[in-house]
């Protein structure tokens, strides 16, 4: 297969050099990449010409009934896109499922939002608001769609929900995307654009795909565009730094690294539902898709008496993790996505072990059988337990992202606020969780982290049944996180359109305000 870009509602390949993509469990070239022949510039003018007018001569919920065909069509290939993730992005069925299927609930949820708006193009913001003596002068707020292009920048480990999740909320808020994939694992994000033209789900230009790099793509943004990005911090900061970004104060929401951190508190004893909730949660998280996801489980506090138990119980749990090829039925977890992610995970482990020390697992596939593997092949990285006995001394342990199914737990005394701030050394995080069924200790826990935390998780024997854990980010509640995690902000139901919409105040004669705030619906 070649990826190809999609750009001005057409597929473009000007040859040029071609890179190979490879399965990560076998190293064999799955496909290649065709990054050449992009011109940025054209592109971003395609979407703002054809694409954005199309969606904001729409109402809401006509927007909503595109984002749900495009969920539809995704749900329609899911089986073959499945096979995709395992192939080019080392998932195991279930890795691939988390991301598709969270791809399709994510659409499905800002189709119905778009629903719940109805006929209406214009979102108010706030009630008429009085300014002089009598209603006669009043203002209130609108939000509108920008008339640029949405340019969307996705990190490898998410090539479906990364997609999806960004283009949900710019279509609902009326923006056309251009959306490009990390190169590394492209195909399924490229298979996805690919069944979205051949079906014609969206009107010409409001879908734009690029294969490969950006070019000079930072160049030719306008005022009017948006750019949202997920990945490094390193990446985050080029971009942030681009002169045009800075001259022209190009909107740009990031999404980058994050040490997120699980406390168990004191009252989620051994053999108590919480406690189990807790290993279940902790473990899940460390290898699920090996590791490679924003919000995984980096750090553990636990009250210093439970310290022995839970590096016994997790150390079990992680040494009976079937590592190996996903296309093997009973691998429950696969490799990294690159060699360049192995290699970065590897150092990660020295710099953590230069604090802690190896309760199991260690840089590499030690004598673990890799399932399904030829001797020497593929990224794979066995799950690794570590423990820094003293995290008030530790540095590397609260600032060093490993991005791989690695985890360091730590000993604290019990009390809400050292565990605070152990966690919020983190300097900003996604997601934080807390174990427990003590009121009194969550809400004291809970307000000391979140002006560090976009989410809190608070697992405990009343949600068990029904909590997915902090992994699993929920469309209707936002998504990023404050310093290191990127400072950005996505998702949270109606909330993420704020991203793609101008808030404009208004101030005039009352009957005229309130004929513009309902001029959508007119
Ligand atoms: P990355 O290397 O920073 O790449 C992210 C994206 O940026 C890729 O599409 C990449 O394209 C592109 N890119 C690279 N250089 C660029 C430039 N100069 N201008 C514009 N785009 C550029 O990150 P990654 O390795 O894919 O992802 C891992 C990181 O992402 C981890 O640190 C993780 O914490 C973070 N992450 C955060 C979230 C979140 O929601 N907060 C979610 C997932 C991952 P190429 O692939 O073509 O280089």
């Amino acid at each position: 297969m070649l990826v190809r870009s999609y750009l001005c509602g057409r597929w473009s390949d000007a040859g040029g050099e071609r890179l190979p993509l490879l399965n990560p469990a076998t190293e064999e070239v799955v496909a290649e990449v065709s990054g050449g022949g992009v011109d940025p510039g054209s592109c971003l003018d395609y979407a703002r010409n054809h694409g954005g007018p199309a969606l904001r001569a729409m109402s809401f919920a006509e927007r909503g009934r595109l984002i749900a065909a495009v969920a539809a069509r995704i749900y329609e290939h899911r089986d073959e896109l499945i096979e995709i993730a395992i192939r080019n992005g080392g998932n195991t069925r279930s890795d691939a499922k988390f991301d598709i299927d969270g791809a399709t609930a994510t659409l499905s949820a800002y189709a119905k939002f778009g629903e719940s708006l109805g006929s209406e193009r214009v979102l108010a913001d706030g009630d008429l608001i009085q300014l002089g003596r009598s209603t006669r002068f009043s203002g209130a707020h609108i939000r509108v769609p920008l008339t640029g292009a949405a340019v969307h920048i996705n990190a490898f480990n998410f090539p479906a929900w990364g997609f999806a999740e960004k283009a949900a909320v710019a279509l609902l808020a009326g923006m056309p995307v251009v959306t490009k994939a990390a190169t590394s694992s492209s195909l399924l994000a490229f298979r996805i654009i690919e069944i979205l033209a051949e079906a014609h789900t969206l009107p010409d230009g409001v879908l734009s795909f690029i294969a490969g790099g950006v070019g000079d793509l930072l160049d030719h943004l306008s005022s009017q565009d948006v750019v949202a990005f997920t990945g490094s911090s390193e990446t985050a900061r080029r971009i942030r730094g681009h002169g045009n970004v800075i001259n022209r104060s190009i909107r740009l929401n990031v999404e980058a690294d994050s040490l997120n951190a699980a406390v168990l508190a004191p009252d989620a004893t051994e053999g108590s539902e919480t406690f189990e909730l807790f290993l279940r949660e902790v473990a899940r998280d460390i290898t699920q898709k090996a590791g490679q996801k924003c919000t995984a489980i980096r750090r553990i506090l636990v009250p210093s008496g439970m310290l022995d138990r839970v590096k016994l119980e997790l150390s079990e749990r992680l040494r009976g993790i079937r590592v190996g090829d996903p296309a093997a039925a009973d691998v429950r977890m696969g490799p990294l996505a690159t060699a360049a992610q192995q290699r970065d995970v590897r150092e990660g482990i020295e710099l953590l072990k230069s604090e802690a020390e190896l309760v199991c697992g260690d840089a590499g596939r030690g004598d673990v059988a890799l399932t399904g593997v030829a001797e020497g092949r593929g990224f794979f990285q066995i799950p690794v337990l570590l423990c820094a006995p003293d995290p008030e001394r530790a540095s590397a342990i609260h600032s060093h992202e490993v991005f791989g199914p690695v985890v360091t737990v730590m000993p604290y005394g019990g009390d809400p606020f050292q565990a605070a701030g152990l966690v919020c050394r983190g300097d900003g995080g996604l997601v934080s969780s807390v174990y427990t069924d003590d009121k009194d200790f969550a809400v004291r826990y809970v307000l000391a982290i979140a002006p560090f935390h976009g989410r809190i998780n608070i697992g405990g024997e009343k949600v068990a049944e029904q909590s997915p854990g902090p992994g699993t980010v929920m469309p209707q509640l936002v998504h990023g996180g404050p310093g290191r995690a990127g400072g950005g902000e996505e998702l949270g139901g109606l909330r993420g359109l704020a991203f793609y919409t101008q808030r404009t105040a208004i101030q005039g004669y009352g009957p005229l305000i309130e004929k513009l705030v309902r001029a959508g619906t007119q």
